[in-house]
Order: structure tokens, then sequence, then C-alpha cells
């Protein structure tokens, strides 16, 4: 099992040599070569030409959270806007949350700019209801992002699908038809990327409970 980002064995950092316990002379020094350091030294050194700026990292570029991450590139600050809202007030929340849909913008302007091929694709974003509780709590998210004008596409309410008497005007076999096509396609291409990276896995099925999973993994890879 490979525990390496995939992204290291593509060379990309082939051929840059880091210098290690020499004195470098800079304007600013950034420490941290995760996305947060990595982005501050980049807009740094691009709004200021000429300007020495020295990135320090200890381990290696992308060593921490930002080597391991989904990879959803998403506005919002944490996930819920209306508490965000009650911590700052509403109008910083909205300006944050703004702020967050510029950097989504601004993240596929860099990848176009710098010719950047990591696959990105802006595919929107779903946000659904599995209980009662988190429907109320989409709701709430809704009505504050439709209050402070921020930009959403509205919500589709589908009562009790795996109920008998089902009370929907939408198909929910046509909705099961379409997530299961999504779902086969997304593990095919898994599959695929695993072989062509010799990753080892087994696919378990989301009602197996997490233990018996891992210990069905581990035996089979005795
Ligand atoms: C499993 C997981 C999934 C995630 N999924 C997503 C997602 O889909 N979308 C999303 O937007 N966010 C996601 N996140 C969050 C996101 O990855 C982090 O918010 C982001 O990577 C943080 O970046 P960072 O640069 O602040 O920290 P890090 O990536 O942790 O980088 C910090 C760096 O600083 C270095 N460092 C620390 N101390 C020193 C020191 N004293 N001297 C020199 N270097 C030092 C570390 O070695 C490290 O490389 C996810 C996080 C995790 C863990």
């Amino acid at each position: 099992m490979k525990s390496a980002p995939l992204w290291l064995d593509a060379g990309a950092l082939a051929g840059i040599e880091f210098p290690a316990g020499e004195t470098v002379d800079a304007d600013v020094a950034v420490v941290g070569g995760g996305l947060t350091g990595l982005s501050a030294a980049y807009h740094l050194a691009a709004a200021r030409p000429g300007a020495r700026v020295a990135l320090l990292e200890a381990d290696n570029l992308g060593g921490g959270a930002s080597g391991r991450n989904t990879g959803m590139l998403g506005p919002g600050v944490g996930q819920s806007l209306p508490a965000l809202a009650q911590r700052l007030g509403r109008e910083p929340a909205a300006a944050l949350y703004r702020s967050t849909l510029e950097a989504v913008s601004d993240v596929r302007s860099l990848c176009g700019r710098e010719g950047i091929a990591c696959d990105l694709q802006m595919t929107g974003q779903l946000l659904r209801a599995r209980s009662r509780g988190d429907r109320r709590r989409l709701a709430r998210q809704a009505a504050l992002m439709a209050e402070l004008e921020l930009p959403f596409d509205g919500n589709i309410l589908f009562e009790d699908l795996e109920a008998l008497d089902l009370k929907v005007t939408a198909d929910p076999r046509a909705i099961r038809d379409t997530y299961r096509q999504v779902v086969q396609e997304f593990v095919a291409d898994m599959r695929k990327k695993c072989h062509d990276n010799s990753v080892d896995y087994q696919l378990i099925s989301t009602a197996t409970p997490l233990d018996r999973a891992l210990a069905s993994y581990l035996s089979w890879r005795e």
C-alpha cells in the first residue's frame, strides 16, 4: 500500500536542488511548504519581481496535509455558513464566503496561466441531506445564502426516497441509475489508477462495518 502522494512519482520535483544547512539571504522567509506557504511565496514573488523570497520546509514540499488532501476545490469556510455568521457576524461571514469563491476562480486561472496539468474539473458542488437534521441545516444554510445574496442553485426536496409510498415528482430510480453509473465509472477509474501505480486495494461495501472490512483486507494481504 502506498502512503506517499502519487504526484511525487510523477517527478514534479525532479531536478530541483534544495539547499540544506546553508545560509540564504532573503527579503522574506516563508515557513512551511504546504499550500499556504507555497501560495504565499508564489504570490509574493509574482507581486514583487526581484524580491528574494525563501521558502523554508522542514520535511518535503506538500509533506503535511497539503500532500494528502482529497483535492476538492470548493468555496466556504468550514462546513456551516450559519455557524460562521454566528461567530463573526453576517456581513464578515458573507465577505469571507465571497473571498472563497474568488479563491476558487483564482486557482482555476492559476492552473490555466501556469499550465498546471492537474486534471482540474469545474463540476459544481452538491450538498445533500441524509436525515431530517441535515435537511434542517441545509435549509438554514440555503435561507442564509439567499439573504446574504450568495450564489447557489436552490434546493430540491426529495421526500422519503427509500419508503414505499413515494411522494416525489422525480423518478428516484433514474436518479439511482445515474448515481450508480457515476460510481461505476469512478470505481473503474480508481482500479485503473491503482493498477497503473501498483497500488493494492480491495473494494468494500459501505454496508460493511469498517473494522470487519479492515480485518478482511488484512487477511487478504497475508
Ligand atoms: C485527509 C484530508 C483531506 C482534505 N481534503 C481537502 C479538500 O478536499 N479540499 C480542501 O480545500 N482542503 C482539504 N483538506 C485541508 C487542506 O489539505 C489543508 O487545509 C491545507 O493543506 C493546509 O495547508 P498548510 O500549508 O496550511 O499546511 P500543511 O500542508 O500541513 O503544510 C505545513 C508545512 O509546514 C512544514 N513545517 C511545519 N513546521 C515547520 C518549521 N518549523 N519549519 C519548516 N517547515 C515547517 C510542514 O513540514 C508542512 O510541509 C484536507 C485535509 C486532510 C488532512
